[in-house]
């Protein structure tokens, strides 16, 4: 059953999942990659459909794949479908410029954390919604962390407790990732990273193990598994 939207909701998510995947291993574009029978775009979608204030989803595909992406997704929820670009920062601008008007708060949600719940897609957007202009979910660092050179020698110990891992979907007002991206000139893994040269503060929130980015073929298995136990 295709899932409804909320007419009256205030926020639009953008999901980027053009990428090739290559860490994967040979195969499909990464989010077209299966997951328990089903693309890992199809679970992303699904999750971001649920979340109760989400007004409209654009999702930036493989640019051969639009019309497969659009079928696949029909069933899921209603969706724009873009054509993206070659660097993730590209994706993201192609999808931002296809938002209707009428949300005020963007998110961006990589099609990769297949998994993420909609409670953490609510709490990122109640951030904005509370005025902050951009908001990253993040999780502590459990490892020691240390910074090298080329030859592998280590330069230094990175203080841990000052260090978070992000995640998405990255929240933020749409003026704000609309000017960060006028103005982006090197390409970012990731859209907070916009935001912060243009000297706007960035607020954390608390993020989930369960958003965590399918990358590899561990991570593959590790989200069969905890789909196996419902998450
Ligand atoms: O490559 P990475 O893992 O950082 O990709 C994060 C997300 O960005 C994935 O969902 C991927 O599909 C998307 N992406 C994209 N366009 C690209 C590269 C990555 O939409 N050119």
């Amino acid at each position: 059953m295709t899932a409804q939207l909320n007419p009256r909701g205030d926020v639009a998510v953008l999901v980027p999942a053009a990428g090739a995947g290559v860490r994967l291993g040979p195969g499909a574009p990464k989010a077209l990659r299966p997951l328990a029978g089903e693309p890992l775009l199809v679970h992303a979608v699904r999750r971001v459909a649920a979340a109760s204030s989400v007004h409209t989803i654009v999702v930036a595909a493989p640019a051969t794949e639009v019309e497969a992406v659009r079928a696949l997704l029909a069933p899921v929820a209603p969706v724009t479908v873009v054509p993206g670009g070659a660097e993730r920062q590209a994706s993201v601008a192609a999808a931002l410029a296809a938002v209707p008007a009428g949300p005020e708060i963007v998110l961006v949600h990589d099609a990769a954390r297949a998994l993420t719940p909609p409670g953490l897609i609510e709490s990122v957007a109640a951030a904005v919604r509370d005025g902050h202009d951009a908001v990253i979910p993040v999780l502590p660092v459990v490892d020691t962390v240390k910074e090298v050179d080329a030859a592998e020698r280590v330069l230094g110990t990175v203080d841990r407790p000052a260090l978070r891992a992000v995640q998405t979907p990255q929240g933020f007002r749409r003026s704000v990732l609309l000017a960060a991206h006028r103005s982006a000139g090197d390409a970012l893994t990731d859209d907070a990273g916009l935001v912060e040269k243009q000297g706007i503060a960035v607020t954390c929130v608390p993020g989930s193990e369960l958003a965590l980015k399918i990358t590899r073929p561990f991570d593959l298995s590790l989200a069969e598994h905890l789909l196996s136990t419902g998450a």
